[in-house]
Protein backbone atom coordinates (compact mmCIF):
# COMPACT_ATOMS: atom_id res chain seq x y z
CA UNK A 1 0.00 0.00 0.00
CA UNK A 2 1.47 3.55 -1.03
CA UNK A 3 2.21 5.60 2.61
CA UNK A 4 0.56 8.55 2.97
CA UNK A 5 2.65 12.08 4.83
CA UNK A 6 -0.79 13.84 5.45
CA UNK A 7 -4.31 14.00 4.37
CA UNK A 8 -5.85 17.12 3.07
CA UNK A 9 -9.68 17.23 3.89
CA UNK A 10 -11.62 18.94 1.32
CA UNK A 11 -15.51 18.90 2.32
CA UNK A 12 -17.22 19.37 -0.93
CA UNK A 13 -21.16 20.09 -1.12
CA UNK A 14 -22.79 16.89 -2.89
CA UNK A 15 -22.76 17.11 -6.95
CA UNK A 16 -20.08 20.02 -7.16
CA UNK A 17 -17.00 19.01 -6.05
CA UNK A 18 -14.30 21.37 -5.74
CA UNK A 19 -10.70 21.38 -4.64
CA UNK A 20 -7.97 24.19 -5.94
CA UNK A 21 -6.19 23.77 -8.59
CA UNK A 22 -8.38 21.11 -9.85
CA UNK A 23 -10.11 22.29 -13.01
CA UNK A 24 -13.86 21.87 -12.21
CA UNK A 25 -14.80 21.65 -15.75
CA UNK A 26 -12.64 18.15 -15.82
CA UNK A 27 -15.00 16.05 -13.84
CA UNK A 28 -13.92 12.66 -14.07
CA UNK A 29 -15.79 9.46 -15.03
CA UNK A 30 -15.99 6.55 -12.36
CA UNK A 31 -14.24 3.67 -14.75
CA UNK A 32 -15.86 1.28 -12.76
CA UNK A 33 -20.17 2.82 -13.12
CA UNK A 34 -19.87 5.54 -15.05
CA UNK A 35 -21.17 8.42 -12.55
CA UNK A 36 -19.33 11.76 -12.14
CA UNK A 37 -16.71 11.36 -9.35
CA UNK A 38 -16.20 14.35 -6.71
CA UNK A 39 -13.37 15.15 -5.14
CA UNK A 40 -13.01 14.02 -1.89
CA UNK A 41 -9.43 14.74 -0.40
CA UNK A 42 -6.06 15.25 -1.24
CA UNK A 43 -3.41 12.98 -0.12
CA UNK A 44 0.30 14.36 0.29
CA UNK A 45 2.29 11.04 -1.18
CA UNK A 46 6.08 10.40 -1.63
CA UNK A 47 6.26 9.10 -5.19
CA UNK A 48 8.69 6.55 -5.74
CA UNK A 49 9.76 7.13 -9.33
CA UNK A 50 10.95 10.66 -9.33
CA UNK A 51 11.26 10.86 -5.32
CA UNK A 52 8.82 13.56 -4.82
CA UNK A 53 6.26 14.50 -2.33
CA UNK A 54 3.49 15.10 -4.75
CA UNK A 55 -0.59 15.24 -3.64
CA UNK A 56 -3.02 12.72 -5.31
CA UNK A 57 -6.53 13.77 -5.32
CA UNK A 58 -9.11 11.51 -3.77
CA UNK A 59 -12.08 10.75 -6.02
CA UNK A 60 -15.54 9.09 -5.07
CA UNK A 61 -18.65 8.22 -6.98
CA UNK A 62 -22.43 8.11 -5.45
CA UNK A 63 -21.52 3.85 -5.69
CA UNK A 64 -19.27 4.34 -2.89
CA UNK A 65 -16.00 3.68 -5.47
CA UNK A 66 -12.64 5.49 -4.89
CA UNK A 67 -10.16 6.80 -6.74
CA UNK A 68 -7.20 8.56 -6.87
CA UNK A 69 -4.81 10.42 -9.35
CA UNK A 70 -1.94 12.46 -9.24
CA UNK A 71 -2.68 15.61 -8.64
CA UNK A 72 -0.03 17.45 -11.29
CA UNK A 73 -0.69 14.72 -13.86
CA UNK A 74 -3.80 15.23 -15.08
CA UNK A 75 -3.96 12.89 -17.75
CA UNK A 76 -2.93 10.32 -16.08
CA UNK A 77 -5.05 7.19 -14.81
CA UNK A 78 -7.41 6.71 -11.76
CA UNK A 79 -5.90 4.24 -9.79
CA UNK A 80 -8.47 2.31 -7.50
CA UNK A 81 -7.38 4.16 -3.66
CA UNK A 82 -6.89 1.83 -1.28
CA UNK A 83 -8.10 3.96 1.56
CA UNK A 84 -12.18 3.47 0.81
CA UNK A 85 -12.80 5.33 4.20
CA UNK A 86 -12.08 7.96 3.13
CA UNK A 87 -15.06 9.29 1.29
CA UNK A 88 -17.72 9.41 4.50
CA UNK A 89 -20.01 12.53 3.18
ZN1 LIG B 1 -18.59 4.13 -9.41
Amino acid sequence: MPSVLAWVRARVSRGKGYVPGVPTESVPICPQCGDPLRAGAMALCRREEDDRRTCRVVWGCSNQHIWWKWADRPTAPLELCPYPDLMDG
